[in-house]
């Protein structure tokens, strides 16, 4: 389905409200570790200012939780927006008070201005209708480029969608990529198509798995979801994470690979820990002989030499969660070899947001990725087969 694009409004010497993701991880001392989503947005800001717009930019940052919280306001973004666009970035106080709505009104063409953080609102998660009208009313356009928080129906991104009919509102580039990026590859993907499917539970990503049987080759599975499998198989699988109520779900989720003709490899091997911390003695077992009370916190080498094996002909990967607990180096192992797999292939290779690009950054293999995505709750439910609160108003309609 298609999009209402933001190629198709008259934007000339206008005044656009475009829905930002701004929200990028901090280090303690506030400096942004990762500003891909802040760069993403970039493509659409310039875009109206080439039109002569006057632009002004929301997004949330954090979980201020409906108050004025310092530490989560958007100036250090401004810094690192106004370098990227190489002009300066005006920085409201607030978000719908008098100096947001003074700044909005005189803002003059050419001219950016950022609002403050969108959740020191308490109505933006509520999707409060005032709020969304009142944001609505800074502007004549109205831009949905914030694909991280699409699949939420927040007031910045699904009630405000209500005060523009469609030739005043439309998808972002980023938006548009990420959407069509992901149904290209759910409803027209080159094969073989695999599926790397990892992460702590299988309750976070059993729907996306279901969804995706039909439509792969083969799936691949690793991180802490796995050891619901190997359980339901009847392997003694220690102290590792499981998800005793899910186990009837995992058998019909093997159940149905094998009547599809699907696939379905699980780890054979995994590095088991006396405690799940850094510095817990750890060795390599088979998935037979994980000794009681120790925990699977990586796949093992024997694992990521079949993953590779059976990777190797796929044409289109697809790579959502982690394969081991990547955020310590004793597990990082695992992940970081697919990742290393998966970036050297000549396939079209898709990465979730999330933590599974988090781990592909740490490696810096992200340049070397076809496509990675902003969003991983968004990417997520997308892969689930849901339509997005943010992107069902923006569709356009036959
Ligand atoms: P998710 O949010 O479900 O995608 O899971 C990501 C988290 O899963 C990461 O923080 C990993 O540390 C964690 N994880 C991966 N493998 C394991 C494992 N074997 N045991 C426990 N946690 C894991």
């Amino acid at each position: 389905m298609k999009l209402l694009s933001i190629k198709d409004l008259d934007l000339a010497n206008k005044k656009v409200f475009i829905r930002c993701d701004f929200n990028v991880p901090m280090d303690d001392f506030g400096n942004i570790t990762d500003d891909r989503r802040i760069r993403s947005a970039v493509a659409s800001i310039n875009y109206c200012l080439d039109k002569d717009c006057a632009v002004i930019l929301a997004s949330h940052f954090g979980r201020p939780k409906g108050e004025v919280v310092e530490k989560y306001s958007l100036k250090p973004i401004a810094l690192r927006l106004q370098q990227l666009l190489k002009r300066h970035v005006e920085m409201a106080n607030d978000v719908v008070g008098e100096d947001a709505l003074k700044k909005a009104k005189e803002l003059p063409r050419h001219e950016v201005l950022l609002l403050e953080n969108l959740r020191f609102e308490a109505g933006e998660t509520q999707n409060d209708a005032k709020l969304s009208e009142t944001l609505a009313s800074m502007a004549e356009f109205y831009i949905n480029d914030a694909f991280g928080v699409s699949h939420r129906a927040h007031a910045s991104v699904e009630g405000i969608t209500k005060f523009f009919d469609t030739e005043h509102k439309a998808a972002g580039f980023l938006l548009e990529k990420e959407i069509n990026y992901f149904g290209k590859l759910i409803n027209n993907p080159v094969r073989p198509f695999a599926a790397i499917v990892g992460g702590s539970k299988v309750s976070g990503k059993l729907e996306a798995l279901t969804n995706l049987l039909p439509k792969v080759d083969k799936i691949f599975i690793g991180g802490g979801m796995a050891f619901t499998f190997l359980k339901q198989m009847g392997y003694n699988i220690g102290a590792s994470l499981v998800e005793d109520d899910l186990m009837n779900e995992a058998q019909h989720v093997m159940d149905e690979a094998k009547r599809l003709g699907v696939k379905f490899y699980l780890p054979v091997d995994v590095v088991a820990a006396e405690k799940f911390a850094e510095d817990a003695v750890s060795k390599t077992v088979t998935a037979q002989e994980i000794p009681d009370n120790w925990m699977g916190l990586d796949i093992g080498p024997a694992t990521v030499r079949l993953y590779r094996e059976g990777l190797n002909d796929v044409q289109t990967v697809l790579w959502n969660g982690p394969m081991g607990v990547y955020e310590m180096e004793k597990f990082a192992r695992g992940s970081f070899k697919i990742a290393h797999f998966v970036a050297d292939s000549y396939a079209t290779t898709v990465v979730g947001g999330g933590d599974t690009a988090d781990l592909v950054q740490r490696v810096g293999l992200n340049e070397e990725i076809s496509f990675i995505s902003t969003g991983g709750g968004a990417s997520l439910e997308l892969l689930e087969g849901k339509e997005l609160p943010g992107v069902a108003p923006l569709r356009v309609k036959v």
